[in-house]
């Protein structure tokens, strides 16, 4: 992708959504299915510009499935079992980009794209939404202080299913990282409230909660991956909040998550979520991002992460492993 991505506002990076209103009450122009795990997904695009883009929606959505089911092994427990028989997905061309999730459905809004990277945010908002699925709906958070995990971890996945499918290559994969890690370091509430304080004010604070979380799951990831030898990773992290959390009364708290990262990483680290997630303390992005042979600079409000150039055969290769390679 050419340099003038640079210049895109940051608006369109944050995939949160806002909520979706109705739908309009005319028929959809294009339905079709797919299947994931042997359940239904049933797709409605209403709009001209959608159902030209249909055989694109349905091979994002196909990939994102795709990469999930190989993350979690199967769907949430609601779709096997009831009570929901199928997804449905709808999508709806509209004036802004964003998307909601629920149990069993997913409502998106989009503009016709037009430039490259109008392409990336929609295919990211849709792998965003289906990883949802998961991550929200699947298992679920006891207090909305955790939607630095459900945002931030989503937008962090939602990256590495983008990479496996090859919709991220790496100067746009840095870019989006850069623009990510600028709303965590920009957000009015950085260093005077927690992340999981941000949860109940997420409108105000998207930077410190999406940008925030996601910052977490790429620091946790790393530390994981480079102590472990590759050996284990944040997805093991993952599985055992969908094993363990899987129904909707065994909702997950701070302390089942710490509990977690360090079974998985074999030590304790709740220092590490009582300053940066429960604490207001700004997580040290240089020195997570050194592992992966990545720097960050802040230039005004801009920040920027950049591959080194003399980077070592381990730091490449955990970068591959981060992007989902
Ligand atoms: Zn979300």
């Amino acid at each position: 992708m050419r340099p003038q991505v640079l210049l895109v506002p940051l608006a369109p990076l944050a995939w949160t959504l806002l909520g979706v209103g109705p739908l309009p009450a005319q028929e959809p122009e294009r339905r079709f299915t797919i299947e994931a795990d042997s359940v239904e997904i049933a797709f409605a695009l209403h709009g001209p510009a959608l159902v030209a883009l249909a055989d694109e929606i349905r091979a994002t959505a196909e990939g994102a499935f795709a990469y999930d089911l190989e993350l979690f092994g199967s769907l949430p427990e609601t779709f096997l079992s009831g009570p929901y028989e199928g997804i449905t997905i709808a999508i709806v061309e509209g004036d802004v980009l964003r998307g909601e999730s629920e149990p069993g459905r997913i409502d998106m809004t989009m503009p016709p794209p037009e430039e490259q990277l109008d392409h990336l945010l929609w295919r990211g908002v849709l792998t965003h939404e289906i990883f949802h699925l998961w991550n929200a709906e699947g298992f679920r958070y006891a207090g909305v202080e955790e939607q630095w995990l459900s945002e931030g971890f989503t937008q962090y996945y939602t990256l590495r299913a983008l990479g496996r499918m090859g919709a991220l290559d790496e100067p746009t994969f840095l870019y989006v990282l850069g623009r990510l890690l600028e709303m965590y370091l920009m957000d009015p509430g950085l260093g005077s409230i927690s992340m999981r304080e941000a949860g109940p004010a997420k409108e105000e604070h998207t930077g410190l909660v999406e940008g925030g979380g996601l910052a977490v799951a790429f620091c946790l990831d790393i530390e994981i991956r480079t102590s472990s030898g590759d050996e284990r990773t944040l997805d093991d992290v993952m599985r055992l909040l969908f094993a363990r959390h899987g129904a909707a009364d065994r909702r997950y708290t701070l302390d089942d998550v710490m509990a977690y990262v360090a079974e998985v990483r074999g030590e304790d680290r709740t220092a590490f979520f009582g300053e940066y997630v429960a604490g207001t303390a700004t997580l040290p992005l240089d020195d997570c991002l050194a592992p992966a042979g990545l720097t960050l600079t802040l230039d005004g409000n801009a920040a920027q992460v950049r591959k080194d150039p003399a980077s070592t055969g381990s730091q490449l290769r955990l970068l591959n492993a981060l992007r989902g390679l």
